[in-house]
């Protein structure tokens, strides 16, 4: 089990997903998953976005665990 940082297009949300999850994800804020959105400060001093997928066979947990 990983997980996977993607970036559509250079300077677009990044988002971090879930490899092979129970469920497809959506690589929107909308995505049925609930994801968590953060900014992130780029090197230029702008702001970008870091989506963060929840899986839902709940990887994360054992991972904190
Ligand atoms: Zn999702």
């Amino acid at each position: 089990m990983s997980w996977l940082a993607t970036q559509p297009t250079p300077g677009a949300d990044v988002h971090v997903l879930p490899v092979d999850d129970l469920t497809a994800h959506d690589e929107n804020d909308t995505c049925t998953c609930g994801p968590t959105t953060e900014p992130v400060e780029r090197p230029d001093g702008s702001i970008g976005w870091v989506i963060t997928h929840h899986s839902l066979d709940g990887r994360e947990h054992h991972e904190h665990a």
